[in-house]
């Protein structure tokens, strides 16, 4: 169990700190994001016969027609998220696997995250236990209502693509909290949201190409 989750070759340490580097070039610069996804080990949330491929720049499938995002995009989300401060609460939309939930949980207090499709959320409760997260809590619903009985959260990211920025979301944000959420119907575009004591505040940043976010369960 520890040899799988410290990893060799082409998922050991050594292969992690070639991505880290590769995340600098590619301008990410929050230090505590960095020691985030050097710590943790992304080969344990992909099927075997793709773990080698894990510390590539790319998404890859994770079953049910999903993806995990690439590294460049949790460490971009995730930055823009702390913005260079502490995160308390945190609200996560489209669990996945799990990895961008476990990169959250060591730079957040607690984090919240919503997956709809049931057996993908059970595959990732099997990754937080492996890792022994303990601030991490998960619940199977449609995220576009959130969670309003934990809000308000300092931080929501969406990790699926967005038509619209669901109104929910927008009122479970604390004053002075931000969300980071892909939009568009055909191109995406990332897009950070912050509230303040006026409103809301929208600015849109990169193109990018997320799954979509649906309705309902599965
Ligand atoms: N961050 C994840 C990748 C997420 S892929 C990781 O690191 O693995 C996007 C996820 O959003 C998928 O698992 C998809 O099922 C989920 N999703 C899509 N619409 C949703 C909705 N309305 N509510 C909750 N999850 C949703």
């Amino acid at each position: 169990m520890v040899a799988r989750i410290s990893g060799i070759g082409m998922t050991s340490q050594r292969t992690r700190e070639r991505m880290i580097a590769r995340l600098r070039e590619q301008g990410i610069k929050d230090e505590v994001v960095l020691a985030a996804m050097l710590e943790i080990p992304r080969h344990i949330f992909l099927d075997e016969a793709l773990a080698g491929r894990a510390y590539e720049d790319g998404s890859l499938p994770i079953g049910f027609n999903q993806t995990i995002s690439q590294p460049y995009i949790v460490a971009r989300m995730t930055e823009l998220l702390r913005a260079g401060g502490t995160l308390n609460k945190v609200l996560e939309i489209g669990t996945g696997c799990g990895y961008q939930t476990s990169v959250l949980s060591r730079v957040a207090k607690e984090v919240y995250s919503v997956e709809r499709i049931g057996p993908l959320l059970e595959i990732a409760k099997g990754h937080f236990r492996e890792l022994k997260l303990r601030n991490v809590k998960v619940k199977k619903a449609d995220g576009n209502f959130g969670i309003p009985e934990m809000a308000p959260y300092d931080g929501i990211l969406v990790a699926c693509g967005a038509t619209h920025i669901p109104e929910d979301l927008l009122r479970q944000m604390a004053i002075g909290g931000r969300m980071v959420i892909p939009v568009g119907a055909g191109e995406q575009m990332l897009t950070l949201v912050e509230r303040t004591e006026e409103g809301y505040r929208k600015t849109e940043l990169e193109a990018v190409k997320f799954v979509p976010l649906l309705g309902g369960t599965a």
